[in-house]
């Protein structure tokens, strides 16, 4: 897989850019981690602070330099632990948000890089800023809360082609004057790459298909 993200980041740019593989292990347990951190893998997603509090912190113990990356939605009550927890906010979609995120980082003392997540297909089902209101959104966490804001973040509606989607966001970013691109999962992450990708989200192509569990 690490193999397949850097064939796909040569083709689409000669320049043999780097993209950063953000291996999702949301729903997998730490077992599973450990084939991939042997593999030299140190980049992380996980969706959840209760899931990422239970697996990450004993991980860290054999493998300090990992890189934990927030990707689902953050409810404000959970920013102090999500503070302490990762090292890269990617879910960054309202501005109570920003200003409690940034508030809860000064007390710990960390300024972690963040993400704007944009609701590129504007879906009610999905997280994120309004298209048209990201770049002002942008300039605001910047400039009121102070967030440091190093790029956006995307999940394409799951029905359409995304390459559309991906450029739009790419877009934005430049408008915005931002260089990094959260974009592309499993099944659309070549596709990501080819529209400017920095960061791609796999997670079912790496761990399996995911089983959330049948109710009790
Ligand atoms: C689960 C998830 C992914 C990974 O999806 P796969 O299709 O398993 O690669 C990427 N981004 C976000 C935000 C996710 O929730």
């Amino acid at each position: 897989m690490l193999e397949r993200v850097k064939k796909a980041a040569m083709r689409f740019d000669g320049a043999g850019r780097d993209v950063q593989l953000v291996a999702v292990s949301k729903t997998f347990p730490a077992k599973d981690m450990r084939p991939l951190l042997d593999a030299g893998q140190r980049v992380f997603g996980e969706n959840w602070v209760q899931e990422a509090k239970e697996k990450w912190p004993d991980l860290r113990k054999d493998w300090p330099d990992i890189e934990l990356h927030l990707i689902g939605p953050l409810q404000t009550n959970k920013a102090r632990e999500a503070v302490a927890l990762f090292d890269v906010i990617e879910s960054v979609d309202r501005e109570k948000l920003a200003g409690v995120l940034k508030a809860e980082m000064d007390k710990a003392g960390r300024n972690l890089p963040c993400f704007v997540q944009v609701n590129i297909g504007r879906e009610a089902q999905k997280a994120g800023i309004a298209p048209e209101e990201t770049v002002d959104f942008v300039a605001r966490c910047r400039d009121v809360h102070g967030l440091n804001i190093v790029g956006l973040m995307c999940i394409p509606p799951a029905d359409a082609a995304p390459g559309p989607y991906f450029a739009q966001l790419a877009g934005l970013a430049k408008q915005a004057g931002l260089e990094q691109l959260s974009m592309g999962m499993s099944a659309d992450f070549e596709t990501a790459i080819a529209m400017g990708a920095t960061h791609v989200r796999v997670g079912s192509a790496l761990f399996g298909g995911r089983d959330y569990g049948t109710p009790a």
